[in-house]
């Protein structure tokens, strides 16, 4: 089994859900005692968005490269950047290290295309939904259009994400305004764009098929440890 590098922490709440799926997952592909081989940087994520909301991502893509580095030198043979955001700088991480970073939106889109899911709705946060790192990358590498909310929900998806999910916060309040946003679109599938998503809904929530990152990325690194 190959050592996996988690760059985490962004926020805890969805690494610790990493956490549990690769080990879960490694222990359901061999058995008995087995868990995942894992390394993980876990950042100080009010550092983190300090660097996000002044706008400083120089700053912070010096942090990624260094957490990067130093999992290599750890023994990592390939790394996860455990957010969707932080993927804004995956192409610069990818090209100071000399092991492959498992793209989470290259995770994603397989699962997208099984189902012959042409338009899903993107939840994410701001930089995500509005930036062309993420839904552009889908688009040129996979062909798959993706959708957003109009502005207005766009604040809201965003403010739930920081203000309630990163500090563990889940309220029937939120998963509502969520539902109602998701309610509202006409897209044929539902991006958990956001790695905390997954606290507030889950399937059995939504009509449409929902295309959960977390999970998507953890299945991606054990098929890449395991091969
Ligand atoms: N975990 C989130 C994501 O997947 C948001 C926190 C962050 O900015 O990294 O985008």
């Amino acid at each position: 089994m190959k050592k996996i590098g988690l760059i985490g922490g962004m926020s805890w709440e969805s690494t610790a859900i990493y956490y549990q799926r690769l080990n879960t997952l490694a222990r359901e592909r061999l058995g008995g005692l087995h868990s995942a081989d894992l390394l993980l940087w876990s950042f100080d994520f009010a550092e983190i968005e300090q660097y996000q909301s002044s706008g400083d991502w120089d700053g912070v893509t010096r942090q990624m490269i260094h957490a990067a580095q130093s999992l290599e030198k750890g023994g990592a043979k390939a790394l996860l950047i455990c957010t969707n955001t932080m993927h804004k700088m995956a192409s610069t991480v990818q090209s100071e290290v000399g092991i492959p970073l498992i793209h989470i939106a290259d995770a994603t889109a397989p699962a997208i295309k099984q189902v012959n899911c042409e338009s899903p709705l993107l939840l994410a946060t701001r930089y995500t939904m509005e930036q062309d790192f993420y839904k552009g990358y889908l688009e040129a590498q996979h062909g798959i259009n993706v959708v957003i909310p109009n502005a207005a929900d766009r604040t809201i998806v965003h403010d739930i994400i920081y203000e309630e999910l990163c500090r563990g916060v889940v309220s029937q309040e939120s998963r509502d305004r969520y539902l109602e946003i998701i309610g509202k679109s006409d897209a044929d599938g539902v991006i958990f764009g956001c790695t905390e998503v997954g606290l507030l809904l889950s399937q059995g929530d939504i009509p449409q098929p929902v295309f959960d990152t977390t999970e998507l990325h953890s299945i991606a690194a054990i098929d890449f440890a395991l091969t």
